[in-house]
Order: structure tokens, then sequence, then C-alpha cells
């Protein structure tokens, strides 16, 4: 079975087939999705989505690109929804997405720092992981959680220096390798994924997000986590189903509440179970 740390599912992308696209992600392995919110108006779709799914679990947070839209009480807006969401399976498993985007033209990079900063606080104080975004600020983010400590989480498209992927480890973080890594072209985060420890990997697709070399310019669906795990299992020449429990242990040590969920029941350990929709 294989985790997928990071699926947008929730994202309007999917409002035609989301059924479709995990009912075939499920046939394909993929027994758990994280689903993270972007924003405070995504909070009840991320929400609506993981009640309907029963192997999709929640992220809530404000992203760093969502920050010039986002108003000075979405933080609190935030912690509102976090109280309102702490009971049995709707628990998110982490904080996210959150972090630093310094790629884009005029990042603003006071309010992305405070609002990263408070909702590292937000995690900090609900003992929760984080999901992190981050482009050109690897320096700025690893900075960031020296000051605020947090009990890690999961770097998510991870595309750093070797260096400072140690940095991440140190701190109790994971690394996030999916669609990026499919790409002969990226010989640095290939070489990353071969030679990291084991278990400082996780796997996710971002779908719609980041598509693989093989659906370049299409859409992304959580179903391409099976082969994204089947590259990763060649580029470190090991086994396949040796890459898969590896990496999906590795998901519910970053993510405890992943393990709390699965053990309770919610969470079929073996796929997303027979109905497949039982919200329906
Ligand atoms: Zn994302």
């Amino acid at each position: 079975m294989l985790v997928d740390t990071h699926c947008h599912l929730a994202a309007a992308e999917f409002a035609d087939d989301r059924d479709a696209a995990l009912a075939a992600a499920a046939a394909a392995g993929i027994a758990a999705i994280v689903v993270p919110a972007v924003d405070v108006a995504s909070f009840t779709a991320v929400h609506a989505c993981c009640r309907r799914y029963p192997g999709c679990v929640a992220a809530y947070g404000i992203h760093p690109l969502a920050v010039p839209q986002a108003g000075d009480g979405d933080l609190l807006r935030l912690k509102e929804w976090l109280q309102s969401v702490s009971a049995g399976a709707d628990q998110p498993v982490a904080i996210g997405e959150i972090g630093l985007d310094l790629f884009v033209a005029d990042p603003a990079i006071d309010r992305q720092v405070h609002f990263f900063v408070e909702q590292l606080k937000i995690a900090r104080d609900r003992d929760l992981p984080v999901l992190l975004h981050v482009r050109r600020a690897v320096d700025q983010v690893l900075k960031q959680l020296r000051r605020v400590r947090v009990k890690g989480g999961i770097a998510h498209a991870f595309n750093g220096s070797r260096q400072q992927a140690d940095e991440f480890v140190k701190l109790g973080f994971k690394l996030g390798f999916g669609g990026a890594m499919t790409y002969s072209g990226s010989t640095r985060i290939r070489r990353l994924a071969a030679s990291l420890p084991l278990e400082s990997i996780v796997l996710e697709t971002d779908a719609p997000d980041m598509p693989p070399a093989w659906l370049a310019g299409g859409r992304n669906t959580p179903l391409e986590l099976a082969r994204i795990a089947a590259l990763l299992a060649e580029l470190r020449g090991i086994d396949a189903s040796a890459l898969a429990s590896a990496t999906s242990a590795n998901a519910r040590a970053v993510l405890p509440r992943l393990r709390l969920l699965e053990r309770s029941g919610t969470l079929p350990p073996d796929g997303f179970g027979l109905p497949i929709f039982p919200h329906q």
C-alpha cells in the first residue's frame, strides 16, 4: 500500500470525476491521501472531501501564495476552524499547506513570513506537524523552523541541497518526492531521491499540479503515485513493495494521527475498502 502525502483532491479540477479518480487510485494500492487546504475558503471543501472518502485525511492552513488575498482575520479563522474539527475522524493530521515562496515576482516577503510564523505557532500549540511549501526559500524556512519548534512534518516537493535536506531531517522532517523526480533532467532531485536515507523519504503527487513526465502538461491525479513509487524503487535499486512499505511507514511516523485514524478503523489498512464511498 502507498500513502500520497500531498494531493489537492478537494480542488475544483476534480469536481467532475473525484469519485473515479479516487477509485482508480484505490485500485492501484493508494490507501491513504493527505489533502491540504490552501486558504480559509478551501477548508469546507477539504473537510467534505475527507468525510466522503475514508482514506482521505485533512490538513488546514494558508498557502504562501494565498497570503496576498488573505485577510488579517484569517489566522483567527484558522484557529477557530481547528477547534471545530478537533474530534474523531474530523481531526487534521497536520497544519498545511504553509511555507514561503520567493519564486513569484512580488513575494511580499514580510507578510508571507508573518503568516508562516503564526501558523508554525498554531502547529506547535496544537502539537501538530506541518506540510511545507518551500520555493526558492529553503534557508529562510529553516531559519523560522529553528525559531518556532514544531514537531516536524514534511517538506513537500523538496528541491534543495543534500545539506539542506539533512537540516530538515534534523528538525524532524521527511522530504516529499513526486512529479519533479520523474523528469530525467531533474538530476539533483533524482540524485537526492536515490541517495537520501530511505527513512527520510515520503511520496506525493501534488495532484492536480506537478504532472509527472509521462503526463507533462496534463492534469495529475493520485493514481500516478503508483508509477512515481515504481520509479523511485528503480532509482534506488530496491523492490517496489519494500519501497512502498518503507515510505508508508515514514508517512505514519511523521503524521502520527494518520496511524491513529488507521488504528481506530477510520482508514482501512488495505485501501479505501468497500464500500469505497460510504458517505454517499
Ligand atoms: Zn500543494
